[in-house]
């Protein structure tokens, strides 16, 4: 009997649609690589057959032909320990189960070739060009990520698929299209994940693991993720609409202000309630749990809508530096989540305040007054490459601004020649409040090095300059002491 092997360019096909990995979800070996030496290259995966090649073979299918038999739907890409495990253990391995190997590795291999392109690159490269250039290769990975939501569906029609990009990487949204589906979840044991799924009965909280600790069983469509993602939600949200309203009490009255709504996804435990809400755009993630009597709030503020926009015009820079305030100084802040339009509950209290990410806000709003007069403006990076001495310049030469009535700075003077040493005795001689212009060099090297080399004048309207005058001689330095007046105004050039 002959047998109905495959030709080259179907084994081609069949290793290349699965970027030449073994199909076998629990292997996935990689089957090709270099040669030891400089050049060629070694395959140890086969084409091997789904029903056999022969009569007598595994799983051997008398309704096809031969043409059928030698086709790459008969074939599937395996290393040669899987190719012969599949052979020798018939009953462990028949067609469906096989076929479903096929489908998932090439959905695995599709996600391969489709990742997203990252926004980095082009955020570090300051232009808002680049910045619009990443947004529009964003929307044509789209396409192709449409195509990966439809191809996971296929593996398991019970679920609804969706992908959403925030930032630069893809998140997938599995949902069950009608009623409960039965999935078993394994839990790499541990005091986290134990804590957070007695938050997820209890009070429906969502449940956000490392991909490493949760594995799934029970539909195609997860056994194909298994392992592939970064990060795995689970949240049991109800089926109705809720929303999050938010005020906080003012810093110099003590009145509520409205703040902002957003659409929250509400869950439910056998306790209480919670639900998650984005507000401001999308810049600041509040949650909140409830047991009916009292209200558990986190307020978090999300950078990512800050990436590639200009330091001055930050979107809801003045809402978030509310919400901050009121973390800080303990203002009252006030919530009422709302289901289908009633009152579902409402409370007020004080956020915790979580440090993360304020410091951020705080630095962005001491550059803000720097920059607020030049007509220079910087773009956010993606990633921040602060440092602790930045951080310090930024300070310093923002605090000026709290310069006030009697305080006093200290800046040593080295007078160069008797011209200048003349009319240094006399402005102290009057002691007359004069203007001061300090210029140096700003030196900051946050934001790729923008703003090193940049000179910055600091002007003081009105100063009032007291030292010893017979220590001023040419050639010797002197501390001076500054002191502002009523009058006095700071004022920043960066050029
Ligand atoms: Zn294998």
């Amino acid at each position: 009997m002959p047998r109905d092997n495959f030709n080259k360019p179907v084994v081609e096909e069949l290793a290349r649609r699965v970027a030449f990995t073994c199909s076998n979800p629990d292997c996935r070996n990689q089957t090709v690589g270099p040669k030891t030496g400089p050049e060629g290259f070694v395959t140890t995966g086969e084409a091997a057959h789904i029903t056999a090649a022969a009569p007598g073979g595994p799983r051997y299918d008398t309704a096809l032909t031969a043409a059928e038999r030698s086709a790459f739907n008969n074939g599937i890409w395996l290393c040669r320990n899987c190719a012969a495990l599949i052979d020798r253990d018939v009953e462990g391995y028949p067609v469906d189960k096989l076929v479903q190997w096929k489908k998932t590795a090439e959905t695995r291999a599709l996600l391969g070739i489709n990742k997203p392109p990252t926004i980095d690159a082009a955020a570090s490269v300051p232009g808002r060009l680049n910045v619009l250039s990443a947004r529009d290769a964003l929307s044509r990975a789209g396409t192709a990520m449409t195509a990966i939501a439809r191809s996971l569906e296929e593996l398991d029609p019970r679920f609804r698929v969706t992908i959403a990009h925030d930032g630069s990487v893809p998140s997938f949204s599995i949902e069950p299209v009608d009623g409960p589906v039965n999935v078993s979840i394994n839990l790499r044991d541990n005091a986290k994940t134990r804590q957070q799924m007695q938050r997820f009965y209890e009070y429906g909280e969502r449940v956000t693991l490392d991909g490493k600790d949760i594995t799934f069983h029970g539909t195609p469509l997860l056994d194909g993720l298994n392992g592939e993602t970064r990060h795995v939600s689970i949240a049991n949200p109800l089926n109705c609409h809720a929303v999050v309203k938010l005020s906080v009490a003012s810093k110099k009255k003590n009145e509520l202000e409205f703040l902002d709504q957003g659409s929250a996804t509400l869950s439910s435990g056998n306790k209480g309630f919670s639900c998650d809400a984005q507000l401001f755009g999308g810049c600041l993630a509040l949650s909140v749990t409830s047991d009916g009597q009292r209200f558990h709030v986190t307020a978090t503020p999300t950078f990512e809508r800050w990436v590639g926009r200009g330091i001055k015009v930050l979107p809801y820079f003045d809402q978030l530096r509310k919400i901050r305030d009121a973390a800080r100084l303990g203002l009252q802040v006030d919530i009422v989540v709302e289901v289908e339009g009633q009152r579902l509950a409402a409370g007020h209290g004080k956020l915790p305040m979580t440090s993360l990410g304020y410091g951020l806000l705080d630095f962005a709003e001491e550059m803000r007054v720097i920059l607020h007069q030049s007509p220079i403006d910087i773009l956010m990076p993606k990633e921040l490459d602060i440092t602790a001495d930045d951080i310090d310049r930024v300070h310093q030469l923002a605090g000026l601004r709290h310069i006030s009535v009697g305080s006093t700075m200290t800046a040593t003077v080295e007078p160069q020649t008797e011209h200048e040493v003349e009319s240094l005795q006399n402005s102290l001689a009057v002691s007359r409040p004069t203007a001061m212009r300090l210029t140096q060099l700003l030196d900051i090297h946050a934001f790729g090095g923008l703003l090193s080399n940049k000179q910055i004048a600091v002007e003081i309207s009105e100063v009032v300059m007291t030292t010893r005058r017979k220590n001023i001689k040419v050639g010797q330095s002197v501390p001076v002491k500054f002191r502002a007046t009523r009058s006095s105004r700071v004022s920043y050039i960066v050029s």
